[in-house]
């Protein structure tokens, strides 16, 4: 139950859309405090009841985020579990990265160091997970949230939060998993009960890349029998042209899991590049990677 702080009224809450078994809205917290009533904005994932055994994964994965706090992580307020389960959490301005950079592929504000920034903040949230022993298990730029945009010209860098992971991909349908190529890692699709602290660095590798390359996969046009022949043939994205982002995302996105890099090993490779090397080659060929 939500600690103290009941969630908005139904009238004062905006309908922002929805996620695979959740309605998403707008809503404002009002916490009393003496004679003073504070009010934040916060996000509602209301899950209908008709889920049934779902909305327990769905519990279970806000009860983890309740118990771990990280400034890369979502902050979750609490969980009401009358009727439909309901997730509230801290609103997060700027919403998801994927569509964040479909809309701003050009006009500068996505540059290469601010796709870096974005990257090394994720494998910190990742790194924290880690070391917790704690599996996210649906890491894409779709649950990455953006909380600050940040600005080349002044150098403020952009700041991200990675969302809950939702219900288990334990608990989901073979097409809604074979949805999830190439960011679900390929040992998940043989049987999900594979899913590991592993799975997570294939997601990040296909993560990295889907921020590289402006939020689109070469993927996701595909049928879903070609999705898993992507996997079946023990395929790869095509490699980015900066060779050092190449090679880490091979790294993580290796078909065998024992080989894929911790991530603190992935943090020392992201502090290491460069982006003057990157910026380079797209002057060169700006169209692609
Ligand atoms: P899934 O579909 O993976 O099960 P879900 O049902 O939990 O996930 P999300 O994909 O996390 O739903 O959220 C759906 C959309 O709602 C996101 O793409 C994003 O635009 C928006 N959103 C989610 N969480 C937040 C947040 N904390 N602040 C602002 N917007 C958010």
């Amino acid at each position: 139950q939500l600690p103290g702080s009941p969630a908005a009224p139904r009238h004062s809450c905006e309908n922002l859309g929805q996620g695979s078994f959740t309605k998403i809205y707008r809503g404002i917290k009002r916490d009393q405090e003496d004679s003073e009533c504070h009010e934040t904005e916060v996000l509602l994932k209301v899950m209908d009841s008709s889920h049934g055994n779902c909305s327990e994964s769905f519990l279970e994965a806000a009860s983890i985020m309740s118990q771990i706090s990280h400034k890369h992580l979502v902050l979750l307020y609490g969980v009401s579990i009358k009727e439909n389960s309901i997730m509230v959490q801290e609103y997060v301005r700027f919403g998801a990265l994927d569509i964040y950079l479909k809309k701003n592929q050009s006009g500068g504000k996505v540059t290469a160091s601010w796709k870096l920034e974005v990257s090394k903040q994720l494998a910190y949230a990742l790194n924290f997970l880690e070391d917790k022993k704690i599996v996210h298990g649906n890491v894409s730029a779709k649950k990455v949230l953006l909380a600050r945009e940040g600005d080349a010209a002044s150098g403020s860098p952009p700041f991200i939060k990675l969302s809950d992971p939702g219900v288990s991909l334990t608990m989901l349908a073979k097409e809604m998993l074979i949805d999830r190529i190439p960011w679900v890692a390929p040992e998940c699709i043989s049987d999900p009960k594979n899913l590991a602290l592993e799975s997570d660095k294939w997601s990040f590798g296909a993560t990295v890349w889907e921020i590289f390359s402006g939020g689109t996969m070469p993927t996701s046009a595909l049928e879903p029998l070609l999705k898993l022949q992507f996997y079946q043939n023990s395929l790869q994205l095509p490699a980015p042209k900066w060779m050092e982002l190449a090679n880490l995302i091979t790294q993580c996105m290796d078909y065998r899991p024992g080989w894929r890099p911790s991530f603190r090993a992935i943090i020392r490779d992201l502090n290491s590049l460069i982006t003057s090397d990157y910026e380079l080659l797209s002057d060169l060929s700006p169209s692609e990677l």
